[in-house]
């Protein structure tokens, strides 16, 4: 069974954008997932078909109206994939999560616009909210896609060499370390002599040494998690 996605969204357009090519548009295609696009809008009931109003109590912007957005997600049905809404408030999108995500069905995503959404469609169609990081975008589609992206790569048949994906940042807890190609000497600075020795051992110390210091320089949020679970 093939990861099914359902975008909820304002600019029906923006998808499938760039998951249309590379490793995920070829996994598209050969259907080890599958992307369902819905148009909000096309849930509106009144002759403009709003879909969005100004917020209670004032301020700026207007908010997505919860009847509107239920309706839209009612119409696919409960049928066991979560229901995720892209917010800056919502829990932090990590390799954990994502390695989840692609462990499950699928995933129904509702992409924000405007000010945001109204709080009561969250709490009643159950939407577990799910952030990028701390910064704002105008909408949920560009966050939606990233979390896609992170997901399909990991679905079985996607990457070539499965094992690539275990030696990389986060899985582990570290970031991963300087990764080097050829030529050997480049603009007077050479490849670390022990990548070049084909002692496995030396090289696999090597890369955890390096992991494990830049780890602990550039994430100590990271760094002191490690450390607590390995010791
Ligand atoms: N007023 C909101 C920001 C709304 S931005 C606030 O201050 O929290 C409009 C939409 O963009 C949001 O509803 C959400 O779907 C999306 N969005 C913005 N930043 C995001 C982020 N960091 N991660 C995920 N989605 C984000």
């Amino acid at each position: 069974m093939s990861f099914a996605a359902t975008i909820l969204t304002l600019f029906p357009e923006m998808f499938p954008g760039p998951l249309a090519v590379s490793l995920a548009g070829k996994a598209l295609t050969s259907g080890l997932w599958s992307l369902d696009i819905r148009d909000i809008r096309d849930s509106a009931t009144d002759r403009h078909r709003t879909v969005d109003d100004s917020p209670a109590g004032g301020g700026p912007g207007m908010v997505m109206r919860p009847d509107v957005l239920a309706a839209a997600i009612d119409a696919i049905g409960e049928d066991g994939r979560p229901r995720l809404l892209m917010s800056p408030r919502g829990r932090p999108l990590t390799q954990t999560l994502v390695k989840d995500l692609a462990a499950g069905p699928g995933a129904v995503i509702v992409c924000g616009r405007f000010e945001g959404v109204d709080e009561r469609v969250i709490e009643r169609r159950n939407l577990i909210e799910v952030s990028l990081g701390d910064f704002v975008l105008s909408g949920g589609e560009p966050a939606a896609i990233a979390l896609l992206d992170a997901v399909i790569r990991l679905l079985p048949g996607v990457m070539g060499r499965p094992e690539s994906a275990s030696e990389e940042s986060f899985e582990d807890g570290l970031l991963e370390q300087p990764q080097y190609t050829r030529p050997r000497t480049w603009e007077g600075l050479e490849i670390p002599e022990i990548l070049l020795s084909g002692d496995h051992g030396a090289v696999a110390r090597w890369k955890r040494e390096q992991r494990e210091a830049l780890t602990a320089s550039r994430r100590p949020d990271l760094w002191a998690r490690y450390r607590d679970r390995n010791h």
